[in-house]
């Protein structure tokens, strides 16, 4: 590479550097899954996702993504019948699969197993296939948890025997055309039906992965009151008897990112599914269950986009040159590179720190500190680290030059394009920020705020904060306590990630 001849120059070692296995490079990653003392079984499993995610998985993710290649709707059958079908790559539907395949969704599955492997395919940032992750993780949580219909243990049995060759997968519908946010006003209808079966009509504005075999739909029993309770979950399978279930593809949405993943708005016209859970706790399940995992999934997601930039940014560096030496050498490269690791790292251990937490505060026993504190942390962790990310994945494109802004060079178009859409799914910024504030003042931490954040932030937590805090939640509705709530919010997660990555350090991998 540092000849100038046009028809010699090779951009081979980038690519090498970026083709070994990120598993095995990931020193936080091994330190994280080293705390669930993983079989050597386990390991391998991990190491090997690692090996496909920067060999196989990176080549079809880019290749995916191509304008050619992007999911179409295929509108009209050829025999008249109104009829659309969603129309993916097959390399996506091979990966799916593979992960689908893997026994992921096992219950018996080690959770630290299971997000090591989320993250390690979110590098790829392909959402045709960890759209399709985050929907199942739920799907499964939620039926496992409200498993009373034998129609929902169905489903539970399908994930757990999957295989390569036999897998489902899920989708979550919410958003309608009146607001996403505000998913009490929900009006998709849900009319009684025979066999404890009622049949949805309407439409769903925002659907991704409307391939899926089960779709969690939410929808409004005829007569049911006003606002949230009036709104009820409902599991829907894609095919009835081989034909599709009562509905149809309307459009796809032509999208900044997550291009790769198909986004549909879907017309129901007596579409059958059965209820999960009771019909006046809806939308509370899907939310505390369903959108809850989807959001940690997130988290783990804008972390993988991070370290993915900070990876590409120093692969290129290390190998072109620029005035006689390598772009790594020059400092105000160096120093960018240098806080591109810095992030990466700090992203990475937030985000295991919240798996972490989640997963223990769902645990039996979980006392009410934990599941207060976890409950605000996925808020906050969502709503801070998917609108941190996209500055990092801005300055890793700016460290390849123009190659950087070339789609086919990189990844890092692909990953600046998705973060956008990652901090919109499952309550974007200020609505999780007003979450997290609501759930502080509905659980009394008012009076309590020096032991919440002891508890939550150890070390890290600062009195100052904690008098912050105080203030904000003698009067959390007023419009100057919610503007400070907005500057204290993201210093408090930056806190936490601070937190975890000196603990991660202090472990042995
Ligand atoms: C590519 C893509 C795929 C999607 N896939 C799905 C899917 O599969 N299933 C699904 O159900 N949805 C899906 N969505 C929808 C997504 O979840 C919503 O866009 C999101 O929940 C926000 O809803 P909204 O777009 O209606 O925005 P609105 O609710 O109208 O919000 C607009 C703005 O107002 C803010 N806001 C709203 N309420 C408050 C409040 N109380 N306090 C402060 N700020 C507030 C929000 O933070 C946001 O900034 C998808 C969206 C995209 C972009």
């Amino acid at each position: 590479m540092d000849h100038a001849d046009p028809e010699t120059y090779r951009f081979d070692p980038y690519l090498a550097a970026l083709s070994g296995n990120w598993y095995d490079e990931d020193e936080l990653l091994r330190r994280w899954l080293a705390r669930s003392g993983p079989s050597a079984a386990e390991t391998a499993q991990v190491r090997e996702l690692g090996r496909a995610a920067a060999n196989r998985h990176r080549v079809i993710a880019d290749r995916v993504e191509r304008t050619e290649n992007l999911p179409y709707l295929e509108a009209q059958d050829p025999y008249n019948r109104r009829r659309t079908e969603v129309v993916i790559p097959a390399a996506t539907r091979e990966l799916l699969g593979e992960v689908h395949g893997s026994g992921i969704w096992k219950a018996a599955t080690d959770d630290r197993v299971r997000y090591a492997i989320v993250y390690l395919l979110n590098q790829n940032s392909e959402f045709g296939v960890t759209c399709s992750t985050a929907c199942t993780d739920g799907l499964a949580r939620i039926l496992r948890r409200l498993d009373d219909d034998p129609r929902s243990r169905a489903v539970v049995a399908e994930l757990e025997s999957a295989t390569p060759e036999a897998w489902v997968h899920g989708a979550q519908f919410v958003t309608e055309i009146q607001g996403g946010s505000d998913a009490a006003t929900n009006a998709l209808r849900a009319v009684p039906a025979p066999d404890g079966l009622y049949a949805l009509h309407g439409r769903k504005w925002f659907c991704s992965n409307p391939s899926a075999d089960y779709w969690l739909v939410t929808a409004r029993l005829d007569g049911s009151p006003p606002g949230h309770r009036g709104v009820s979950l409902f599991c829907m399978p894609r095919a009835r008897a081989g034909e599709p279930n009562g509905f149809v593809y309307q459009r796809l949405k032509e999208k900044l990112g997550t291009r790769a993943l198909p986004t549909a708005e879907i017309d129901f016209a007596g579409a059958l599914a059965w209820p999960v859970g009771r019909l006046d706790q809806g939308l509370k399940n899907m939310v505390a269950v369903v959108l809850t995992t989807s959001r940690v999934h997130c988290v783990l997601a804008a972390a993988a986009a991070v370290r993915r930039a900070a990876r590409e940014a120093r692969a290129y560096a290390g190998v072109r040159q620029a005035f006689g030496k390598r772009l790594d050498q020059h400092p105000l490269i160096a120093d960018a590179l240098e806080r591109l690791s810095r992030a990466a790292d700090r992203f990475a251990a937030g985000a295991f720190a919240t798996v972490d937490a989640w997963t223990a505060s769902a645990a039996e026993g979980a006392n009410r500190d934990l599941r207060v504190w976890a409950r605000i942390l996925v808020s906050l962790a969502k709503a801070v680290s998917t609108r941190a990310s996209s500055p990092h994945l801005y300055e890793a494109m700016m460290v390849l030059g123009g190659n950087g802004i070339e789609e086919r060079f990189s990844a890092l178009p692909r990953l600046w394009r998705d973060a956008p859409i990652l901090e919109s799914w499952e309550g974007p910024y200020t609505l999780l920020l007003m979450q997290a504030l609501t759930d502080l003042a509905r659980f009394d931490v008012a009076g309590r705020e020096r032991e919440l954040l002891a508890f939550g932030l150890g070390e890290r937590s600062d009195p100052a904060d904690a008098d912050e805090l105080a203030r904000i939640l003698r009067s959390p509705t007023d419009e100057e306590s919610i503007l400070r709530w907005g500057e204290l919010a993201p210093r408090l997660y930056r806190r936490f990630e601070e937190k975890a990555l000196a603990e991660l350090r202090r472990e042995a991998a």
